[in-house]
């Protein structure tokens, strides 16, 4: 018996939505910064798990919003999932297309989608339209999830790849959000299904729990932080590196994992608060106007993958460091 059995039944809301995107030669109601994308169409497809073996897909939630700042189709995003701007007019509010949605998905819950790009779109639809901005608490982005399983890879693979590689039979065309929630969950499916039959397997590579790869999409804040004008990049960095560690969330301080490192010109951290878990840091050395130096600093929450990069940055630095060594000696 794996260590993961008490974690049954499992639902996964597997979610995809298609946005229309301003024109540049049009003025933009909105600053198109704060709403890159205006969503248009909501699909969804449920996944439930009641054990490594047994797994039902429901049928899809779909679901046509009407846009109420970009109303003129864009033509590159009507290429790809082909719709006019007369589509457009139809379908209903954003807000009551979303509180269907979210009626559709019960409790209890992992939200899921394909690369984090519907998760930000969604909150700045969110924010655009006066909304609580906080969703579900746990979210899995099922494309990570999918190279370390199948091609144990962080290489970013498309839907269509992953449907070529599980042979997943094609009967629709991608591209309309509900088609596309489904393939997603169909290979989710069989991604879950070589996870747990890999995990069971006593030797080999170890695959790390399903919960690295589950992130709370809500922990966005982040620190930033500059420091004193220096006379040079070195300089700038190795002042702004001092700087003490604290979550953005709790103000605790942070428990350092991996310690500051240099990667190509940014420098690097992995830090760990014990509550709302992985953070990052990360330092580079800008210009001031004077052509003097200050390093400035980030410290963000990250998930299962952009915790893993940090790693094998680190991972590359000790191997290089070890190789240069062993050529002196
Ligand atoms: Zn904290």
């Amino acid at each position: 018996m794996s260590e993961q059995t008490d974690i049954f039944p499992m639902t996964f809301v597997v979610l995809d939505m298609e946005w229309n995107q301003p024109i540049p030669y049009i003025p933009s109601p909105v600053d198109p910064k704060e709403l890159p994308g205006e969503i248009i169409e909501i699909g969804a497809v449920k996944l439930t798990v009641k054990s490594e073996t047994e797994y039902i897909l429901s049928s899809p939630f779909s679901i046509l919003v009407r846009p109420t700042y970009y109303r003129i189709m864009n033509k590159q995003v009507s290429r790809v999932i082909n719709r006019s701007t007369e589509d457009l007019k139809h379908g209903l509010p954003f807000e009551t297309a979303y509180r269907s949605f979210c009626d559709w998905c019960g409790e209890d819950y992992i939200l899921c989608a394909w690369g984090d790009s519907d998760i930000s779109i969604l909150r700045s639809n969110l924010k655009i339209h006066d909304m609580p901005v906080e969703m579900n608490e746990r979210f899995l982005d099922i494309q990570p999830l999918f190279g370390r399983v199948s091609e144990n890879t962080a290489q970013q693979r498309s839907v269509a790849y992953a449907v070529d590689f599980f042979r997943i039979p094609q009967t629709n065309d991608f591209h309309s959000a509900d088609k596309d929630a489904y393939y997603e969950a169909r290979i989710l499916k069989e991604t879950l299904i070589d996870y747990f039959a890999m995990s069971q397997k006593e030797e080999g590579q170890t695959l790390p729990q399903l919960r690295y790869f589950i992130s709370n999409p809500n922990l966005t804040v982040q620190t930033r932080w500059k420091s004193r004008v220096c006379h040079s990049e070195k300089e700038a960095v190795a002042v702004a590196i001092q700087e003490k560690m604290c979550c953005p969330i709790c103000e605790q301080p942070l428990e350092t994992i991996i310690d500051w490192f240099t990667s190509g010109h940014t420098s690097l951290s992995l830090w760990q608060c014990p509550v709302h878990n992985s953070l990052s840091g990360k330092v580079r050395a800008k210009k001031t106007p004077s052509q003097e130096f200050y390093g400035s600093g980030q410290l963000r929450f990250v998930n299962g993958n952009a915790a893993r990069y940090v790693r094998e940055k680190w991972e590359e630095k000790l191997t290089k460091e070890c190789e240069q060594e062993c050529e002196q000696m």
